[in-house]
């Protein structure tokens, strides 16, 4: 097990300078692939230069991406929500993937379920990291289950995969940015879910043993706490 938050909280500052650094760096980015793309059309003699050009230039953008992932959005919306359509909807999103890796996502609610204090988009963000996650844990196929519980006047969402696993001396490592075991990984997923969960005033949890699975618990209050910094009192970038 490994609690996540202490560490997304030491985060908090670095995360919203990667943000609007990730921010700045976008623009530039669109133009410089731009004319490389250009160029390439015009020079058939260095097509391969260029094609390892715009494939860095992919990978700078997808790094960026992640890191924008961790600013607050400008048009930020905290509403009471019911998560079953909202988790619905992201299941529906990834189902394509996840069928093309012969992996099936089965989805279960208690009854019940109260409505929860949050972002929409912030939170749909963890659930598709999450679920990212797992289907990248099954090379083979497997399936993944998401479930929504009560846990003591919370709610308490699970994605559970039937994946590697993650060997115990590397539970610490989990949310630090750029920390990865993957070759095209970014390392960056962890950290913003933990973020989010950080501002909704609730917690993530990390339960896994190699060769069995993964489940990520993310508990969150179904009401708003004052004691949290809801974003909506402060634009960061
Ligand atoms: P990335 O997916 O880009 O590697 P993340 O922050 O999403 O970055 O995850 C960091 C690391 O945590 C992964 O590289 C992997 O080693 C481990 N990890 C995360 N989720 C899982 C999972 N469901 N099963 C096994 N390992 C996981
Ligand atoms: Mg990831």
């Amino acid at each position: 097990t490994a609690r996540l938050l202490q560490k997304s909280e030491k985060l908090a500052i670095v995360g919203q300078l990667a943000a609007g650094i990730a921010h700045e760096i976008r623009n530039p980015l669109t133009s410089l692939k731009g004319f490389i793309q250009l160029s390439r059309m015009q020079d058939e003699h260095k097509q391969e230069y260029f094609d390892i050009m715009l494939t860095e230039l992919d990978r700078i953008n997808l790094i960026v991406s992640e890191l924008l992932g961790l600013s607050k959005p400008i048009d930020v919306l905290y509403k009471e929500q019911d998560l079953k359509p909202l988790l619905q909807d992201v299941v529906a999103l990834i189902n394509s993937q996840a069928v093309m890796e012969n992996v099936l996502i089965s989805v279960a609610f208690e009854p019940d379920i109260p409505t929860v204090f949050c972002e929409e988009n912030q939170l749909k963000q963890v659930f598709i990291n999450l679920l990212k996650n797992a289907i990248e844990a099954m090379p083979a196929g497997g399936d993944i289950k998401v479930d929504m519980k009560h846990k003591g006047g919370k709610v308490a969402l699970y994605v559970l995969d039937e994946g590697i696993g993650i060997p115990e001396d590397r539970m610490p490592k989990l949310g630090e940015p750029f920390y990865t075991t993957k070759e095209k990984g970014t390392g960056l997923g962890l950290m913003t879910c933990c973020k989010i969960i950080e501002n909704h005033g609730g917690e993530l949890n990390i339960f896994s043993k190699v060769g069995e699975g993964t489940t990520v618990e993310i508990v969150l209050p179904t009401q708003k706490n004052p004691a949290v910094d809801m974003p909506g009192t402060a634009i960061m970038i």
